[in-house]
């Protein structure tokens, strides 16, 4: 399954000014093509694309661990397919009395993929949980 979704019936619901939307690892979007859609934009939506996957694997390992050694149901599991939003709200609702109406652009996630969004080979070459050095900068 490929992690980009061109001309996306998904992304068509997004209001009009947002082409683009990141859902779990895959990418929504209403670009008809790879040519169509910018390289910036590319990089910026697979950076969170990957965010999403750390997230979901390491709060897998975190839950697997206490299934194991604490007994907790394994229901606790479907918690790690949304660790990555909860995460996100949660950080964003913490910034929004440093930062007010910014909070967005200062979650450690979109601090990432804003900085990197220009480096084509970021994904290739960047470092994974990249983002948590960006939670206090
Ligand atoms: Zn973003």
């Amino acid at each position: 399954m490929k992690k980009i979704r061109y001309n996306s019936f998904i992304a068509k619901l997004l209001w009009s000014e947002y082409n683009t939307i990141t859902l779990a690892a895959w990418v929504c979007t209403k670009y008809k093509n790879k040519e169509e859609m910018p390289q910036r934009i590319r990089n910026h939506e697979c950076t969170h694309a990957r965010q999403w996957v750390e997230c979901m694997l390491s709060s897998g390992v975190v839950i697997w661990a206490l299934v194991l050694f604490a007994g907790i149901s394994a229901l606790w599991f479907a918690l790690s397919f949304i660790s990555f939003y909860i995460l996100y709200v949660l950080e964003w609702l913490l910034k929004i009395p440093f930062y007010g109406k910014n909070a967005y652009e200062n979650i450690s996630f979109e601090r990432e993929a804003y900085a990197c969004e220009n480096d084509n080979n970021y994904i290739e070459n960047g470092d994974y949980f990249e983002w948590i050095r960006y939670i206090l900068r």
